[in-house]
């Protein structure tokens, strides 16, 4: 059954996502009245779990195999877990196909207010005139028509509301933005940064981050606690759910309808213009119209592009906005690969000192929150600053609440014998007489 909602909007929000939030917000604070449409469920502090221990789970996020089952295109991105597996789409619901020769995995589907700002990795880089005007450096593809210059003042904008983190470097194919404090780097990642400058001339700089790490706009700085793709209930990293969206339903002038699966836009046959939509609300099933003077799209690159093609009408018979033929094509959807790692053989006194800085906080959250230390020794694992055995044997300590002072102590004299291992190794190795005359150098 189909019906109408006639409506006083005059802008329609397809998706409130990264893109979505910012339409709303930008529009509604301008004074227009909108209705935003978004395909998923409605966010709220309650889903957030970041600082929900593993065991708290029915499967201890343990068991791949269950999210595999409604979910075995989303979970590859291992966002999609146990925690947050109900956030994203379910790919048995919303299937889709592709040519048998081009395969394609459609990740990070999200369904939930904010999109995919719920779950993304924060790192918010500034394009160049490198990245702009490659075509006049390399001679592929085509310059864009507006330059750096151009785009700072929005760029700015942006960045002193979503809060970035990063260090100012002053490098011209990375342009500073307006920046919080910087997370402080680690002993390891210091070295690192020193020794690359200094024997490579190149710079190793903290990822640009969207995490405040000082109070704003009524959130929180971050606390570092490390897994913000749960979600966060100091709001410290940019969700467009608890920042644009929040503040565009603020002003009185944005209604969010949730579960309202946007299947075409609607064309005034005369004006040749869209005058509405058409969409499914998801719990009862019903299809029903919106109108408005316009319509903007931002239900993700994809969905976008489909919604599109679903609105072709006789005179667009390939699809509204699409006189070209390239809807559709060209498209990138998430550049998810690249980068590198490495292995810092040596570096005791590194290990030491971020064990000790790590003891204190061990000993204080053993004390405090008796739960966080599986969290905080997680972290450890995961900094690779312990091997995964001597790990469990000091969360063992802990959790008897024994004192993990002296513990500490082992884990960096382990760590120093592994060191002494390794260069005893290189040593022997193609017989690295080097090796010897370079005591105290760190490798990088
Ligand atoms: C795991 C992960 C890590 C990432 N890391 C980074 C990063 O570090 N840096 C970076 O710059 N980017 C990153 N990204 C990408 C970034 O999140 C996206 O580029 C950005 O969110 C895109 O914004 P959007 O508004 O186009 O879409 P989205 O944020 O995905 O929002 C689209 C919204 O539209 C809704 N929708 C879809 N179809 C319909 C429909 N038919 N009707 C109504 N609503 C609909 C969806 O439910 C969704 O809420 C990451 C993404 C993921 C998944
Ligand atoms: S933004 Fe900071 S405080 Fe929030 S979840 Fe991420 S690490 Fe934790």
């Amino acid at each position: 059954m189909q019906s109408r909602i006639k409506s006083e909007f005059d802008a329609i929000v397809v998706g409130s996502g990264a893109s979505g939030g910012w339409a709303c917000k930008r529009l509604a604070e301008a004074g227009l009245k909108l209705a935003l449409l978004e395909a998923g469920q409605p966010q709220s502090d309650q889903n957030f779990s970041e600082h929900k221990p593993e065991f708290e789970l029915k499967y201890r996020n343990r068991a791949a195999e269950i999210v595999r089952k409604t979910r075995p295109v989303q979970s590859v991105f291992d966002v999609c877990n146990e925690y947050t597996q109900d956030w994203f789409a379910n790919d048995l619901e919303e299937p889709y196909t592709t040519p048998k020769d081009q395969p394609f995995l459609w990740m990070g589907r999200l369904r939930l207010t904010g999109g995919r700002t719920n779950v993304w990795g924060r790192v918010s880089l500034r394009f160049s005139d490198w990245d702009l005007k490659a075509a006049s450096h390399d001679g592929f593809g085509e310059d864009w028509p507006l330059n750096y210059k151009d785009l700072e003042p929005y760029y700015d904008l942006v960045e002193k509301y979503v809060g970035v983190t990063g260090m100012a470097e002053g490098l011209e194919h990375l342009p500073d933005g307006q920046f919080h404090p910087p997370m402080p780097l680690t002993c390891h990642e210091t070295l690192v940064r020193n020794r690359v400058k200094e024997k490579l001339g190149r710079t190793v700089t903290l990822a640009r981050s969207a995490n405040i790490t000082r109070p704003q706009n009524g959130r929180g700085a971050c606390h570092y606690c490390g897994p913000c793709a749960r979600g966060c209930v100091t709001h410290s990293y940019f969700n467009s759910a608890f920042t644009t969206v929040a503040d565009a339903i603020k002003t009185g002038n944005c209604s969010l309808i949730s579960n309202a699966m946007v299947h075409k836009i609607l064309m005034d046959e005369n004006t040749n213009r869209a005058r509405g939509v058409l969409y499914v609300d998801r719990n009862t099933k019903q299809t029903r119209e919106i109108y408005a003077r316009v319509v903007i799209l931002c239900a993700q690159t994809q969905e976008s592009t489909r919604i599109l093609f679903n609105s072709a009408t006789k005179e667009h018979p390939n699809g509204i906005a699409n006189t070209s033929g390239v809807l559709g094509h060209y498209l990138t959807a998430h550049v998810r690969s690249g980068g590198g790692d490495g292995e810092l053989h040596r570096g005791g006194e590194a290990v030491r000192d971020q064990l000790d800085h790590r003891r204190l906080e061990l000993v204080g959250v053993a004390e405090l929150e008796p739960h966080r230390v599986a969290d905080e020794a997680r972290e450890l694992q995961r900094d690779r600053v312990v091997e995964p055995e001597v790990l469990a044997q000091l969360r063992a300590l802990l959790g008897r609440g024994l004192d993990p002072d002296h513990h500490v102590d082992r884990v960096a004299d382990e760590a120093e014998q592994r060191e002494r291992d390794q260069r005893h190794r290189e040593h022997h190795h193609d017989g690295l007489q080097q090796a010897a005359n370079d005591e105290g150098e760190h490798q990088v």
